[in-house]
């Protein structure tokens, strides 16, 4: 049953992003049904065969430790949940951080999550990777606490909770990540797919205001990248000006880092960009929506950072 009146605005936005128009028209039934609440576990023990919620099939590249959950699943209320055997999310949030998966050379690197809270592509890298090191930075300080209560609720190891602005962290840190992901704040538009408010989303001055510091966020997440490392930027938003824009103007500026191709996710490559990037689209029936790109640093990069510096709150080592 319909839930929201899609407005001229929203049907403007739809068109100008998606030419086909049988596609934009799902596109604005999943924005209309609002139904897309996909959800995932994340195993962080053995997988429990037991469980009280129906696990459903597929897709192919769904990563081995991630289960997906039918809709009326309720997986956190149960004991399992607070005694940290697994976390909840999006199915959509294992979409852009499955990427994690196609490069089997981080495994043990040094990861910097540079949007963390509450926690779940820290998490996901963390179990996906197993990091030498996890720094899980959240600037927004209300926020933190969330992300160090499911840190220490799913016994994350070898892993710190910092609070910077990437700019200041940047100079922290140094050219010293294997891994930097950026989970930017967007206009957040796939919420109206999974029937929650997000006003304004579709408004260009949001997406403006959005791109604007995404471009910010990912300039300076860049410095932190070794050379030879990765940068992975990840919306939950449809905006072409939020994602293959920021994108597309991020190589430019930055001529040394190359979008990488992420196999499992071929079947998603946007048509929007000519360079590799992958969406999940609310009418495909596994999310409320996510865009990926990952990026490599092809130049040597040399500039030391000094960690002594960090606003650190938390720190696993102190806390097992
Ligand atoms: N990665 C998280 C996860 O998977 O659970 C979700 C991150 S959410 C999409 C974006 C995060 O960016 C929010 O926690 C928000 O507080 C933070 N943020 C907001 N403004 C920021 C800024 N200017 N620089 C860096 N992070 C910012």
């Amino acid at each position: 049953m319909p839930i929201a009146e899609i407005s001229a605005l929203t049907r403007k936005f739809a068109q100008k992003l998606i030419q086909n128009s049988e596609e934009c028209e799902a596109f604005l039934g999943a924005l209309q049904v609002g139904a897309c609440r996909d959800r995932a576990v994340l195993w962080l023990v053995e997988r429990v065969n037991e469980v009280p919620w129906q696990v459903e099939s597929g897709p192919e590249w769904r990563p081995t430790f991630v289960d997906r959950v039918g809709t009326g699943a309720r997986p956190g209320s149960h004991p399992l949940h607070e005694q940290g055997a697994f976390y909840c999310l999006d199915f959509s949030s294992v979409f852009s951080a499955s990427a994690v998966c196609a490069f089997p050379e981080l495994v043990g690197a040094k990861v910097v999550d540079i949007c963390a809270a509450p926690g779940g592509k820290s998490i996901f890298a963390w179990r996906a990777a197993s990091p030498s090191i996890l720094i899980s930075n959240e600037v927004i300080g209300k926020r933190t606490g969330a992300l160090i209560s499911n840190l220490v609720r799913c016994k994350i190891r070898n892993a710190r909770v910092v609070r910077h602005d990437p700019e200041v962290l940047a100079e922290i840190l140094g050219t010293s990540a294997d891994l930097v992901i950026v989970d930017a704040p967007c206009s957040g538009q796939s919420l109206i797919a999974k029937g929650e408010d997000s006003p304004g989303c579709f408004h260009p001055a949001t997406i403006n205001m959005n791109a604007n510091r995404q471009r910010r966020i990912i300039s300076n997440s860049a410095k932190v990248v070794a050379g030879g490392g990765m940068l992975m930027y990840m919306t939950c938003t449809y905006a072409r000006e939020e994602n293959e824009g920021v994108l597309e103007w991020f190589v430019k500026k930055n001529p040394s880092f190359r979008a990488l191709s992420v196999p499992h996710l071929e079947a998603h490559h946007s048509t929007l960009s000519s360079l590799p990037c992958y969406r999940l689209w609310p009418q495909q029936g596994l999310g409320a929506g996510a865009f990926v790109a990952v990026l490599r640093c092809e130049e040597e990069r040399d500039c030391g950072g000094d960690e002594s510096k960090l606003h650190v709150l938390w720190d696993s080592s102190a806390s097992h």
